[in-house]
């Protein structure tokens, strides 16, 4: 009978300090009720690196460079006329010996040689770039001519760890930062 007394003594005690249980620091987090978790890095997806894509540097953006053979023209100067579009061959009629049948050769003048259009280039004297196809334009090779290049470049989201940090509520006390504990 007398412990009992004492006992609701005790509570009565315990109840006039306002402090009538214990509070027990949540281990997990410390009592902030507040965790840290490391969770993979969305932007760059774990990887730590993006890419970035830039205007092609060499090109300036629109894919190709003036052809380095025929420095953008599109044409090459023919090879076989030297440009003249023509060529100095041997007359057909008199095989180049400038007389026929005793008298001077009536194509080509005695001469012995005729004009003729040149072949190579159909008499225009140069013909279309070989390297470019006539189009004056290279495919540019340092962006092989999309005109955009993709760079590697270090995650800014995590600063190229590939995770990043959030806080996150404590799993453990639901973020009360500890537990109630009544000794
Ligand atoms: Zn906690
Ligand atoms: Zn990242
Ligand atoms: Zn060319
Ligand atoms: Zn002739
Ligand atoms: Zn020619
Ligand atoms: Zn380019």
């Amino acid at each position: 009978m007398i412990t009992m007394l004492v006992g609701l003594c005790m509570i009565t005690v315990f109840g006039a300090s306002e402090v009538p249980e214990e509070w027990i620091p949540c281990s997990v987090c410390g009592g902030s009720g507040k965790v840290e978790q490391t969770t993979p890095c969305n932007a760059c997806e774990g990887s730590g690196r993006i890419s970035s894509t830039m205007s092609c540097p060499k090109c300036g953006g629109q894919g190709w460079t003036a052809c380095n053979r025929c420095n953008g023209t599109g044409n090459e100067r023919c090879g076989s006329c030297f440009g003249a579009g023509v060529m100095s061959v041997k007359c057909p009629t008199c095989n180049g010996t400038g007389r026929s049948e005793g008298n001077e050769c009536p194509t080509c003048s005695g001469s012995g040689k005729v004009n003729e259009p040149c072949l190579r280039c159909n008499g225009k004297g140069d013909y279309p770039c070989g390297s470019c196809n006539g189009t004056g334009r290279d495919t540019c090779s340092y962006c092989g001519g999309s005109g955009s290049v993709t760079q590697s470049v270090t995650c800014p989201t995590c600063s190229g760890r590939g995770t990043v940090t959030v806080s996150a509520t404590c799993p453990q006390c639901g973020g009360a930062g500890g537990v109630p504990s009544r000794r």
